[in-house]
């Protein structure tokens, strides 16, 4: 690979030469202007329509890229090679080593004059070249982040293969992708369209483990690794069978996706992949089979899309339906919850602790509005449950300081900022997408947790009384002394803050 000295937040310029130097410092609006005017501006309005914002501009979680290369380092026999500043590209192999990630994450990194040049997109081949071995790789994932897509990297340019590795490339700029949920789709999609033109091609490989003599029902979206399997127990009476998860763990589990029956939606955002589907002719059904009314339902959705006779789907239904009404009325749950999360599948969840008997009062989810969604925002709905989508920390704190639930679940501001006010809470992520979701077994290990937290509620009344008001504010850390209050510096401090943005605003206005 080729490595070279990087110049972390130095601000470069336009390949052209032309127009104001752009970097991380520049703002989203500067880096998309200037992303439009290098030529990425079909690439931009397809993500506007992919991943609409809204209400307010964009959800305040990690750098979105996370996705698309948490993605990537999941699949065997492929490699990531990120083209970024150095500080995201620090923040971004971090974290992928942070969440365990077994490989390393290629770099090629610029300064101003190999961004001037077009020198970069040559650096950047040449890792490709170089990496591009096909005794180890089946595919090669180059990402584009926020500079180099603000100053047109043409990462199309690169060859569609190289010695039988397939080359990705995509830009996933923090200003055109809303968030990493939405980034995994980025490269979801690419990848599948990537492989249907394949399969146009001719014949492709079958999965490691051979075709599925049943029709298969694709399943869309991060998931426990349980989940599939109790999805394949549920479908067998219709005669299905569970196809890969997308995002896929192997090149050729692509295939065997396309091949799908019908495409189960469980995280409703993968617009970009759902596209491929529908253009590939695969119906898509949204929501999930949790919970006793969501199972029934979803059994029934899946089974239509399939052609399968109603005698089936009612099999199917028989079949699980009483286990899960058992652990339903066996571990209830009682107590007010309010819930937020970006992973996506926050709705699906806020179903099943409804159906567990929880007083669920706001759902928030980082992602967006889709079609797929539909059915469990109106049963949501339907509840009295306010449904937030692309919803702000600030509306999710708002959620917790209204409905004054008995547990907030949440992201980690909205956990700790539960926690400091003595309300029990669970990370979203780690506690509660990271269990199964599904079937009878779904609704049992959501109960536990949940009641478990709940029950903690004396703890922290009793921690808050020990402590009272140490360690918050101003007084947060180890002193020598008993920290004395300087109100002047602060009003010294926040004096020349206005000052500084209103000369600021003053220039861009003269400008
Ligand atoms: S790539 Fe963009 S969104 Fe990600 S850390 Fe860097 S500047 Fe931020």
């Amino acid at each position: 690979m080729n490595v070279r000295e990087s110049t972390p937040g130095v601000p470069v310029a336009a390949p052209s030469g032309e127009g104001e130097a752009v970097g991380c410092h520049s703002g989203k609006d500067m880096l998309e202007a200037q992303a439009r005017a290098a030529g990425k501006s079909e690439l931009l309005d397809r993500f506007a329509a992919d991943y609409p914002k809204g209400p307010h501009d964009q959800p305040q979680s990690m750098c979105p890229a996370f996705g698309s290369l948490r993605v990537g380092l999941r699949m065997r026999r492929t490699a990531t090679i990120l083209s970024g500043s150095a500080c995201c590209v620090y923040g971004l192999t971090f974290t992928s080593h942070f969440y365990g990630a077994r490989r390393p994450v290629g770099y090629v990194p610029f300064n101003s004059e190999t961004l001037v040049t077009g020198k970069l997109f040559e650096d950047i081949r040449e890792a490709v070249y170089a990496q591009a071995k096909p005794e180890d790789l089946d595919a090669l994932v180059i990402i584009n982040l926020c500079v180099p897509t603000a100053s047109g990297v043409p990462l199309q340019l690169l060859p569609r293969e190289i010695n039988g590795v397939r080359i990705i490339g995509i830009d996933v700029p923090g200003f055109g992708v809303p968030t990493h949920a939405e980034a995994k789709d980025v490269l979801a999609g690419a990848m599948l369209q990537y492989a249907m033109g394949e399969i146009k091609a001719g014949p492709v490989a079958a999965p490691r483990a051979g075709r599925s003599a049943l029709p298969t029902v694709t399943l869309l979206g991060e998931m426990f690794p349980v989940d599939p399997m109790l999805i394949g127990q549920m479908l067998a009476p219709m005669e299905l069978a569970p196809g890969p998860v997308v995002p896929t763990r192997e090149w050729r589990e692509l295939y065997a996706a396309l091949d799908g029956a019908v495409v189960a939606a469980i995280h409703p955002f993968y617009t970009a992949s759902m596209r491929v589907f529908e253009s590939a002719g695969r119906p898509i059904v949204g929501s999930a089979p949790v919970g006793y009314e969501g199972t029934a339902a979803w059994l029934g959705a899946i089974g239509e899309a399939a052609g399968v006779s109603a005698e089936r789907i009612a099999a199917a239904r028989q079949a699980v339906l009483p286990g899960i009404k058992a652990v339903l009325s066996r571990s209830p749950i009682k107590g007010r919850i309010t819930l937020s999360g970006y992973e996506g599948s926050e709705l699906i969840v806020a179903r099943l602790l409804i159906e567990s008997g929880a007083d669920l009062r706001y759902v928030g989810t980082a992602c967006p509005r889709t079609a797929q969604s539909a059915i469990d925002r109106e049963w949501l709905e339907a509840k009295g449950v306010h449904v937030q989508y692309r919803a702000s920390l600030e509306q999710d704190l708002a959620a917790v300081a209204e409905f004054k639930p008995d547990l907030a679940i949440g992201t980690t501001p909205v956990v700790q900022w539960a926690k400091e006010r003595t309300i029990p809470s669970l990370y979203f992520t780690n506690l509660i997408s990271a269990r199964p979701l599904m079937g009878a077994a779904g609704a049992g290990s959501l109960a536990q947790v949940v009641n478990a937290a709940m029950g903690n509620k004396a703890r922290f009344d009793t921690m808050k009384a020990f402590f009272g008001e140490t360690g918050q504010g101003d007084n947060a850390g180890v002193w020598q002394n008993t920290p004395v209050a300087h109100p002047e510096f602060k009003a010294e401090v926040r004096r020349q803050q206005q000052k500084r943005i209103a000369r600021r605003k003053s220039e861009e206005m003269g400008s």
